[in-house]
């Protein structure tokens, strides 16, 4: 997608370009961080990026809606929405081939201010839903190096601000990140990482890449770079032995200290659930620095999280589920939701092999709960246009395929005891395809032969 060639590097150049676009909001009131903030910004979830100008007691503004809305991701990324997956699927591949190496530098614009106070209640950071713990660091990129290799790795995770210099976050049990902590506790010593709060889509985004599709030993800035068209550019920390993201906004220090755990939570997440409090692994911040003049970034917990996991996961996995099934062209996860409805369309040569998709999906992706599957002559980005097909094509009697026990997500409240029960509905018209299903067309007309006035 070469972003570089058109010189959208950092989130300022993304401003500058969305608002050329007409796809952003600017909020000239002040706003609190303190609820406030995310409350504004949710009665726009799903439209144009927002940019809240001044945020009382900051002197930085803040940047939120970069990943809610495909259409306008797509736009950035130049191509066709319903094209935005098959991109991300092509930029992998192309990763998979041809690994790039990040280049690094001394200084960079994440450097130009190196805070002589650690405070982190400097920092704009919104506590985003009313029971939250605190407020959270949600969109923040985090690097580490694997302590026996030195791979880097590239991941993002909730964290909530503790004190002026401390933070408790959520480390996943199967994330890469967890597999370092872990080795590196088991010696006495803290995990050094550097957190990179407002980088670009490439770097955000080889940060949620699946593991099936970045193993432990992948360096993601390897996807990053690719997306970005040239090498990305890493600067060298001030007080750990990991390095950050050059062109980001602020770059906050530290170590997760081994055998420590502090309360973390509670905290609203993609599910619209709050996340229980518990002890968790905490992180002391040794440096903060930044730009000059920085963007802070977040995303919105819900629909933005859910959007733009969804996409990366759905591309990740697209090759996998066509490998099994050529016949299947598109995958997508149904818009609006969390990332549990996942919507497969294919184009069906033998009667039987939708089965086999639902199959392949379900093994795919470990948190799909539903999978539908469709024809080719479905809009599967149109969540209207999958229901039709649902109610039109599905048998509930025969085409329902109910998996009880498998394993769920566990922040899901569905989940018990690590299980939940996954559905598969078939939504296919049966082969040989009988005349009745044939779908209702008009004729093909171009628009601009026409004078129409609003
Ligand atoms: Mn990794």
């Amino acid at each position: 997608m070469d972003l570089a060639a058109r010189n959208l590097v950092d989130l300022q150049s993304y401003v500058d370009f969305l608002e050329s676009k007409k796809l952003l909001l600017r909020v000239t009131s002040e706003v609190d961080s303190h609820l406030e903030l995310a409350a504004v910004a949710k009665r726009f979830e799903g439209g144009k990026a927002i940019l809240f100008e001044k945020v009382r007691g900051s002197d930085y503004p803040v940047l939120i809606g970069l990943y809610w809305n495909r259409d306008l991701m797509a736009t950035v990324f130049d191509c066709d929405s319903g094209r935005l997956p098959f991109v991300l699927t092509d930029e992998i591949r192309a990763w998979q081939k041809n690994p790039m190496e990040p280049v690094i530098l001394k200084s960079g614009p994440a450097n130009e201010v190196i805070e002589t106070e650690i405070d982190l209640g400097t920092l704009p950071i919104p506590h985003h839903a009313t029971g939250d713990g605190g407020p959270y660091l949600t969109s923040s990129v985090v690097i580490a190096r694997d302590p026996d290799t030195g791979v880097r790795n590239l991941s993002i995770h909730r964290m909530m601000v503790t004190g002026k210099n401390r933070f408790t976050l959520l480390l996943e049990e199967l994330g890469h990140v967890m597999d370092y902590y872990k080795r590196a506790e088991a010696r006495g010593e803290a995990l050094e990482i550097t957190v990179n709060n407002g980088v670009d889509y490439p770097v955000l985004m080889a940060g949620a890449v699946p593991a099936s599709a970045a193993p432990i030993d992948a360096d993601e800035l390897g996807i990053a770079s690719q997306m970005h068209g040239a090498p990305i550019e890493l600067i060298e920390a001030q007080t750990v032995g990991v390095e950050a993201i050059a062109n980001a906004q602020f770059v906050i220090e530290g170590r997760i200290l081994p055998k420590v755990r502090e309360s973390e939570g509670p905290y609203a997440e993609v599910t619209g659930y709050y996340a229980e409090r518990d002890e968790r692994w905490v992180m002391e911040v040794t440096a903060i620095t930044r730009r000059k003049q920085p963007i802070f970034h977040s995303i919105l917990s819900g629909q933005e999280v859910g959007n733009a996991y969804g996409l990366i996961a759905g591309a990740g996995a697209f090759d996998k589920i066509h490998s099994i099934v050529p016949e299947v062209t598109a995958v997508h996860f149904a818009d609006g939701s969390v990332p549990y409805h996942l919507v497969v369309r294919m184009n069906k040569i033998h009667e039987g092999s939708q089965r086999n998709a639902i199959m392949a999906a379900f093994v795919s992706l470990a948190f799909a709960k539903t999978v539908t599957v469709v024809d080719e002559d479905v809009d599967i980005y149109n969540p209207v246009d999958v229901d039709w097909a649902v109610q039109t094509r599905c048998c509930y009697e025969r085409d329902l395929l109910l998996i009880p026990d498998a394993i769920g997500h566990r922040l899901n409240p569905m989940v018990e005891g690590d299980k939940w029960t996954r559905l598969g509905i078939d939504a296919t018209v049966p082969l040989p395809r009988p005349e009745k299903f044939t779908r209702a067309t008009m004729d093909d007309v171009d628009l601009s032969n026409y004078e129409i006035k609003e």
